[in-house]
């Protein structure tokens, strides 16, 4: 057994190896065979095997700079990905908690805690007064 892994650990020796990416093209296609065996479609098993094969071409590749940059990439997007997710979460927990009112003479937003009843609502820009329902 010790044999195998040196041998493994040989034949990775100027190999890119493991990263984010890969980590992910695994989960993800491991997803993909998991919704496999309730889909059936064989297209499902196929686009499975297509990135299980892209991991582990990256994993042994020995282009290391250019799958260094693809990692870079997809750390990028995957920040994005994330920060789109943590605003949507942030807006919901704005809504459940605070009414938006726009301001009737100036338009502007005005951010108001729910449940308090009829308040009247003092605007900063305009310095207007409107009642309304919190
Ligand atoms: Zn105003």
């Amino acid at each position: 057994m010790s044999q195998i892994r040196e041998c493994f650990s040989w034949f990775m020796i100027g190999r890119y190896g493991a990263d984010k990416l890969s980590r992910f093209l695994i989960g993800f296609s491991v997803a993909l065979l998991i919704a496999g065996v309730f889909i059936r479609n064989s297209w499902v098993d196929i686009l499975a095997f297509l990135f299980m094969a892209l991991c582990y071409f990256r994993m042994f590749s020995k282009n290391i700079r250019k799958r260094f940059e693809e990692n870079q990439k997809f750390e990028r997007l995957s920040f994005r990905v994330t920060e789109v997710f943590k605003k949507w979460r942030f807006k919901i927990q704005q809504i459940r908690q605070y009414h938006i009112y726009k301001c009737p003479s100036c338009s502007q937003k005005i951010r108001i805690p729910r449940g308090k009843g009829k308040v009247s609502i003092h605007c900063p820009n305009c310095k207007t007064d409107f009642v309304k329902k919190s």
